[in-house]
């Protein structure tokens, strides 16, 4: 890879729709607009629509209005378009993946991965289109007859985060369109743009004015508030911070929207003495600095066996030291910036609550001075309980290693948290492996691999890291309702 011209970074952007996307339309929004920040270097690289309430409500009413017209759609022509749309963003890959760079911050080759897992999302959900069915049974007395079928919930709304700008909206779009739902998606202010691209790809492929409405926005709470107190909207799907999740949670209940809520994780990362260290050690690479750790999905903490952490730490501390800083357009680089000033204060903050508790880092430990928003990958060893990092989501290149003496304190300490997304544990026992994944209170356990998504599979979490599943053939189950009809024979 060699470093891209800042042409070619004004090729890409020039690409991107600026407007609303509303009813098959691309439009100004009443506000005006807003600025989209590089986190590198902290310069606007462009401005979009900032959309106003009147705008959210258009959306809304351009969803419901297309509802009953998609909702028939034959199931392999919804699947269709979902392949077609799989083909443009695979063919576009490069180009995407340096948008997505230029607004998001992660090195190149992380965003061209993203790229391909948020791709799979929809060739996945096109597969399952055709595989939404129904039951027939005769009822225990023998009389009548049970019958269920699966119908679209209605109209959605799906807000998404800024980590992952264009997975965290396949995952939703997909089995959304899969199902025969229309929608309003509203992207993270700070990452709009891989969003915008792909509606302007659904709208290549086919899909009709109205089932896909786009809005970005400045106040999202201005905005969103009125539509989650829609009557006609059916279903809220989340993905985001906790605390903004429950107070979304309480709109919804005024109108019992279904919800799905994907929030954030404190993942422990389990090392027994038994397993390959340098496996371990490969795997906590990505579980921890994939995403330059802005990941819900990151390792939070490493519970390593007494026996093996100095081991393990100084390991890990030795490649992530290693790993280059900088700009995610420059060649080689592998840690990218963080997304803004505000989440680089927390992670600083974070680090020296540590440190002043006697946490000594092995590598990092700092916030690099200069433009844009880096912070030095961290390795901190002998982190004591009481630690803010080992309860509060880092979200940060910072790896926090902490000992334990045996199987029951791992466990204890992996669950002391009130999250429950996902855990990754290392050992080359079966049944310790099994016995303690069992224990586990998460949604989801990488064994011996440092990560867990994967479009085929039911992603999500318990606890406050909220509950639903995207991917998988769960995913398409969020968006549908069940009905069932009585058949008197
Ligand atoms: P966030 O602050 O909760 O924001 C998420 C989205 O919600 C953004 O689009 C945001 O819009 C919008 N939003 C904020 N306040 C709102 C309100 N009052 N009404 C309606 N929408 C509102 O989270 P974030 O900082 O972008 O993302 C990081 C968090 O997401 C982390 O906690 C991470 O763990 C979690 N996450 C979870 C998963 C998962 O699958 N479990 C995946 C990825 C990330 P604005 O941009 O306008 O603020």
């Amino acid at each position: 890879m060699t470093t891209i011209s800042a042409s070619e970074e004004q090729r890409i952007l020039d690409q991107v729709p600026k407007q609303l996307y509303i009813g098959g339309e691309w439009r100004d929004g009443a506000k005006g607009e807003l600025a989209v920040e590089d986190p590198a270097t902290g310069e606007t690289l462009c401005e979009v629509a900032d959309g106003s309430t009147d705008d959210a409500k258009a959306a809304l009413d351009a969803a419901v209005a297309a509802g009953p017209e998609f909702a028939t759609m034959a199931p392999r022509d919804r699947g269709e378009i979902l392949r077609k749309a799989f083909e443009l963003v695979s063919a576009r890959a490069d180009e995407l993946a340096l948008l997505m760079t230029l607004e998001m911050g992660k090195p190149l080759a992380e965003s061209k991965a993203e790229i391909t897992y948020g791709a799979e999302f929809l060739r996945w959900f096109s597969e399952q289109a055709v595989r939404i069915d129904g039951r027939y049974a005769v009822a225990p007395n023998g009389q009548g007859r049970l019958l269920t079928m699966k119908q679209p919930v209605g109209p959605c709304l799906l807000i998404t985060p800024w980590n992952f700008p264009l997975a965290m909206g396949t995952r939703k779009v997909g089995p959304a369109i899969a199902a025969g739902c229309t929608m309003v998606v509203k992207p993270a202010q700070q990452t709009p743009l891989s969003m915008l691209m792909l509606a302007k790809i659904l709208e290549e492929a086919g899909l009709p004015g109205g089932v896909v409405n786009l809005i970005t926005a400045s106040s999202s709470s201005e905005t969103m508030g009125p539509l989650i107190a829609d009557p006609r909207l059916r279903k809220l799907s989340f993905t985001g911070s906790t605390e903004i999740g429950r107070k979304l949670m309480e709109q919804a209940s005024e109108n019992l929207l279904r919800l799905s809520m994907e929030l954030g994780g404190n993942a422990p990362f389990i090392v027994f003495d038994d397993a390959d260290v340098d496996d371990a050690v490969q795997g906590a690479l990505i579980a921890k600095m994939r995403n330059v750790g802005e990941a819900c999905t990151a390792a939070n903490r490493f519970h390593v066996s007494s026996k093996v952490a100095d081991q393990f730490a100084e390991k890990l501390a030795e490649k992530i030291g290693a790993m280059k800083v900088g700009r995610g357009t420059e060649e080689n680089v592998e840690v990218g910036p963080l997304i803004d000033d505000k989440q680089r204060t927390k992670v600083a903050e974070l680090v020296e609550d540590a440190v002043g508790r006697g946490a000594h880092a092995l590598v990092g430990g700092h916030t690099r001075d200069g433009a844009g928003y880096f912070y030095d990958p961290t390795v901190l060893a002998d982190v004591p309980d009481g630690a803010d990092l080992l309860t509060e989501e880092i979200f940060g290149p910072v790896a926090p290693v902490k000992g334990f003496e045996d199987e029951d304190e791992a466990v204890a300490a992996a669950n002391d948290t009130e999250f429950g997304l996902v855990a990754y544990v290392y050992t080359s026992d079966l049944k310790r492996a099994l016995r303690v994944v069992e224990q586990l209170q998460t949604g989801m356990v990488g064994l011996n691999q440092g990560m867990v998504s994967n479009a085929a599979a039911p992603f999500g979490g318990i606890k406050q890291s909220g509950f639903g599943r995207e991917g998988g053939p769960e995913g398409i189950e969020e968006y549908l309702e069940t009905k069932y009809v009585a058949v008197n024979l």
